[in-house]
């Protein structure tokens, strides 16, 4: 995938889930029942809307550093050994940072 499809689909992606971070910041649903949530432990609405927007968050942040990393001519090469990431890859993830063997190491950290 060359840069300029990359960035396209990642500029698409931002104003996309720029549109579900404003809904999720701004939903009167949420919002009502966060304010009348009590001490229960289900999920209410705001926490589900609130768990929404951490991935969406992450995901916003995960597509700024790619299209720094396209600025910076580094992109489609992974962050942390510097090898190409696979086309198929960027084709389902044009945000992926890490080549799939470098993604598993991180995820094992945690
Ligand atoms: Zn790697």
């Amino acid at each position: 995938m060359d840069v300029t499809t990359a960035r396209e689909r990642l500029e698409d992606m931002l104003a996309e889930l720029d549109r579900s971070i404003g809904v999720l910041q701004g939903d009167p649903v949420a919002v009502r029942e966060h304010s009348a949530a009590d001490a229960g432990s289900d999920l209410t609405d705001a926490d589900r809307a609130q768990a929404m927007l951490t991935v969406a968050t992450a995901q916003r942040q995960a597509i700024m550093e790619a299209l720094k990393r396209i600025d910076e001519g580094v992109y489609g090469r992974c962050v942390d050994c510097g090898s190409p990431v696979p086309e198929g890859r960027l084709e389902a993830r044009p945000e992926a940072a890490r080549c799939v063997q470098c993604q598993g190491k991180q995820e094992r950290r945690r």
